[in-house]
């Protein structure tokens, strides 16, 4: 069976860093063009100013990679289904929680892979903590996500832009990954969301979480950062009855138990990203998780929302 082919939409940071050397290494898509406004090249590749003009040009054309900032995914992924490809969408998945589950029903319609890629996600370490958090009953977890926004997306206006999700950004990867793992479902009680008086979205957000009354998931806080100077920090540490301490660090990448490392791996998130958009395709699934969606959301239709000094890049 031949390689498909798929089309790389919006070059920016994460389809540099990741996309393109991930679908590079693995094999499971031939790279047959990218699409990008302004035009950034790669040798050997077409290159289209627009989703639309590739579709028209390469007919033949089986997926799209989606790689742009949130508020356009919903219109281009639906226009990509509707040209018969299958489609991955970077996280967050869509601007909001009724455009992820319009594509889920464009994907229905036409047939094909729908594959919501939450990269945190894709962590063998995720997997261990999800393993032993089965059947398990917990007691807290605390989520620190603090990183310098300057680092980590200078320049990228469209994340203070209404839609653009602000702290959520990073912050929706440690959603993804608490949804994952936690053996019960997790509602938003309370938020507080700091926003600067020069922006549209959240700089900082503080929230408390738990699950139904009587299940197996207590008290869970979360604060999430953007002003974070010196270390980094993207951990979740989870306390069960048992009196068990597990703590995944560097956004999901380690797991340690009472302290004692149990795993480690290098980064291999957006590989097995990769290979498992090219079973799905194989297999002619979806996969779709709109859970870390519905909490930023739950978050915004609960949380009290206050000011903060402006801020300037
Ligand atoms: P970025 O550097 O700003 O790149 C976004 C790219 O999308 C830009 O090159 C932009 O092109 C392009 N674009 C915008 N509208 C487009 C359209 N209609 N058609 C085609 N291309 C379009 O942002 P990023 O950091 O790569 O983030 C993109 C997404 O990946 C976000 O949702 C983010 O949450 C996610 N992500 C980012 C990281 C990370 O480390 N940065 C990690 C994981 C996931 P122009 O510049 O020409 O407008």
């Amino acid at each position: 069976m031949s390689i498909p082919t798929l089309g790389l939409v919006g070059v920016g940071k994460i389809a540099r860093d990741q996309h393109l050397p991930s679908i590079a290494e693995t094999g499971t898509f031939r790279l047959a063009a990218l699409v990008s406004p302004e035009g950034g090249a790669l040798d050997g590749v077409p290159t289209f100013r627009s989703q639309a003009e590739m579709l028209a040009a390469l007919p033949d054309l089986d997926a799209v990679s989606i790689c742009t900032p949130p508020g356009v995914r919903h219109e281009l992924a639906a226009q990509a289904l509707r040209a018969g490809k299958h489609v991955l969408i970077e996280k967050p998945p869509a601007a909001t929680v009724s455009e992820l589950h319009d594509l889920v029903e464009e994907a229905r319609a036409a047939g094909r892979t729908l594959f919501t890629a939450w990269h945190s996600q894709f962590n063998g370490a995720v997997d261990a903590a999800k393993e032993r958090l089965a059947g398990a009953r917990v007691r807290r977890v605390t989520v620190d996500w603090k990183e310098d926004v300057r680092r980590w997306h200078p320049g990228q206006e469209w994340i203070w832009q209404a839609g653009g999700f602000g702290v959520f950004d990073p912050g929706i990867n440690a959603l993804s990954i608490l949804t994952r793992i936690l053996p019960g479902k997790l509602f938003v009680r309370e938020a507080e969301l700091l926003f600067p008086e020069n922006r549209d979205t959240p700089i900082a957000v503080t929230l408390a979480m738990s699950g139904a009354a009587g299940s197996s998931v207590g008290p869970v806080e979360a604060v999430f950062d953007f002003r974070q100077e010196g270390e980094q920090t993207w951990t979740i540490a989870i306390e069960t009855d048992d009196g068990t301490r597990m703590e995944l660090t560097h956004g999901g990448t380690r797991l340690f138990i009472d302290g004692a490392a149990v795993l480690a791996e290098p980064d291999t998130e957006y590989r097995r990203i990769y290979r498992r958009f090219g079973r799905l395709v194989e297999e002619g699934a979806m996969d779709v998780d709109a859970a870390p969606l519905h909490l930023v959301a739950d978050a915004y239709s609960v949380g009290r929302r206050r000011a903060t000094a402006a801020f300037h890049w």
